[in-house]
């Protein structure tokens, strides 16, 4: 790809590390399905990118060359309600593109951004740590932040695979003093636990919700799903003791539940969380160094641009953590 030159507002990249995502998989690696805000339109894939700032266009405010940036992977029109709260996932603006899906993303040595999109990566924290921010622990952060997480809670995880994961560990880090992640995967449960992301784990299936229920003193506070599975769905509401918040991550899909004695008469709290926004990302980076955190653990391959297609083929087998490229690999 040639190098692209910086227009008004905007910066230019060398990536250091940008990672695959689930939603890569499901709507790009396997079939082009997107429609709306997952169209994909041909570009350099990678909505997860980090790296150093080379060059900046006229008008640049804020960063400069040798920054290091996480980018939020979505430009938005910048004037909407959405946009104005930092939540340009949600802009509906015809002009809103996002990297890697309508404007070209990380998957190469370097990728041009807004200013706007940039989140300062704080010096303690890795390129790769900063790719994993950029989606994956944004949207897991998002969810437990919604939920109001607390030392209070006990929360399940349904599905930990990459953003299954960073909910565990940030679960963790906002004080649940138990955290509980089932997978159909033991490969995925085994690694979770090893990472330190959860605190026990159970296997998906038939008595799963008794078990959380047991373990929990008749269900968990919180139940993120990360596995944007119906199965995953069922279980972290079948599991969630009454006044609980069930929280929605995972993407694609349908669930069907039972209004009244599943959702109504456990006075549940379902919440649909899209993404988050470049503020709570800026804040999660910052928190990140304060717990001493790194996303970077939950890595569990790496690969050289070159080694695209290798790094997409051990993604979309779903057993592994977080997959990486990391240019300097
Ligand atoms: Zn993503
Ligand atoms: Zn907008």
């Amino acid at each position: 790809m040639p190098v692209p030159e910086p227009g008004h507002g905007q910066v230019l990249v060398r990536v250091g590390a940008s990672t695959i995502c689930g939603s890569d998989i499901r709507a790009i690696y396997r079939e082009h399905l997107g429609v709306g805000a997952e169209a994909y339109r041909g570009v350099v894939a990678g909505h997860e990118p980090c790296g150093e700032i080379v060059a900046v266009g006229p008008g640049c405010r804020r960063f400069g060359a040798g920054d290091r940036v996480i980018l939020y992977h979505i430009a938005g029109c910048g004037l909407c309600a959405d946009c104005r709260a930092g939540y340009m996932i949600s802009c509906t603006s015809p002009i809103r593109a996002a990297y890697g899906w309508q404007r070209d993303g990380g998957h190469a040595e370097y990728v041009l951004a807004e200013e706007a999109t940039c989140v300062a990566l704080p010096d303690e924290l890795s390129f790769v740590d900063g790719a994993c921010v950029a989606c994956g622990f944004g949207t897991a952060y998002e969810a437990l932040v919604r939920a109001a997480v607390s030392g209070r809670d006990a929360v399940l995880v349904t599905g930990v695979g990459p953003v299954g994961l960073a909910a565990g560990m940030l679960a963790k880090a906002l004080g649940s003093p138990l955290v509980i992640g089932a997978d159909v995967a033991a490969e995925r449960l085994e690694l979770a636990l090893r990472l330190g992301c959860v605190d026990r784990t159970v296997a998906a299936g038939a008595g799963a919700a008794e078990q959380v229920r047991a373990l929990t003193d008749g269900g968990c506070d919180v139940a993120v799903d990360c596995s944007g599975s119906a199965a995953g769905r069922l279980l972290g509401i079948e599991a969630a003791r009454r006044w609980g918040r069930c929280v929605l991550v995972g993407e694609g899909g349908r669930f069907e539940v039972s209004a009244s004695p599943q959702l109504i008469h456990n006075q549940l709290t379902v919440i649909g969380s899209w993404v988050t926004s470049i503020g709570r990302m800026d804040e999660l980076a910052r928190q990140l160094v304060r717990w001493r955190l790194h996303p970077e653990i939950t890595v569990t391959h790496r690969f050289g641009l070159a080694e695209a297609a290798a790094a997409y083929a051990v993604a979309d087998e779903g057993r592994s953590g977080k997959v990486a490229l990391v240019m300097d690999a």
